[in-house]
């Protein structure tokens, strides 16, 4: 059941637990993830970069797809399909083509410049009925060839932009994209009970979900964090699926090449990484 985020996050920050956010890549990502949180009834996002949406031929094409395999799969779950790391431009266009949620990303610019764009966008998703997420601090590491250093953001700056009406606010508290580096000073617990208290109801997002210690993850989401963005975990039990069925020559055996075969350990991968992060967040038998 394709929906806004609004009333999903709501539920997760009153019962403290967290909805993941999965970024897709293609059918087999999709698919996979839409039944995996159907089969734990799990409320999910499904996240699209601006460089995935390009991939996949365009926002439109994206939108048409999940529609029609949330109904074609019978998918009773609340789904959001949200736009990850939106520019002003990106967000306007996923809202037209008919995403469910959108996040403008407007923490490289300076905080006036960013409210207002975050406020022009928040009336135009919510004449829509499409909710939003909001950035305040920049989340480290690399995002479709932008390249953050993973700084923790200003209290205050996240209430004036939590103000505006956002449905949900990134806030950089020492997290990063990508794989963290052996030396990650890890998160900063400080800031995000700060950003808590000045925000109060409002979901916070953990961003670069992957491979941050399962404590501390467990940790954030009692201090207020009700969405976690996963991406590159499923990305590498993908890859690491797909690598062990082609070394050990299975699509030489008999019909092993049908792409159907040559992807099904893949995207069974991304099943149970996805089902391992349900678990950890808390959202299962929430839908
Ligand atoms: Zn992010």
């Amino acid at each position: 059941m394709l929906v806004s985020a609004t009333e999903m996050l709501k539920k997760a920050k009153a019962g403290h637990y967290a909805v993941g956010q999965f970024n897709i890549n293609n059918l087999e990502w999709t698919k996979s993830i839409l039944l995996q949180a159907q089969e734990m009834n799990s409320p999910v996002i499904l996240g699209v970069s601006e460089g995935a949406g390009k991939y996949m031929t365009g926002y439109k094409t994206v939108a048409a797809m999940v529609k029609a395999m949330d109904e074609e799969l019978g998918i009773t779950v609340p789904v959001a399909l949200h736009l990850d790391h939106g520019s002003y431009e990106g967000a306007k266009a996923c809202i037209e083509a008919g995403f469910t949620s959108i996040m403008f990303d407007g923490s490289h610019y300076d905080i006036e410049e960013n409210k207002a764009k975050t406020e022009e966008l928040v009336k135009l998703a919510h004449s829509k009925g499409v909710s939003i997420e909001a950035e305040v601090g920049s989340i480290g590491g690399e995002e479709d060839g932008v390249v953050g250093a993973g700084e923790c953001a200003d209290p205050d700056e996240c209430k004036t932009i939590a103000d505006l009406g956002v449905d949900m606010l990134a806030a950089g508290i020492g997290n990063i994209h990508g794989q963290y580096p052996a030396n990650w000073a890890g998160l900063s617990f400080e800031t995000l009970d700060a950003i808590q208290q000045k925000t109060g109801e409002m979901p916070l997002v953990l961003h670069g979900g992957s491979g941050i210690p399962e404590e501390m993850v467990k940790k954030a989401i009692t201090l207020g964090v009700s969405k976690v963005n996963v991406n590159t975990e499923c990305q590498l039990s993908f890859a690491d699926a797909t690598r062990k069925y082609i070394e050990a020559g299975k699509d030489l055996q008999g019909k092993g090449f049908d792409p159907r075969k040559l992807l099904a350990p893949g995207a069974e991968a991304i099943r149970e990484t996805v089902k391992e992060k349900i678990e950890l967040f808390g959202s299962a038998n929430q839908a």
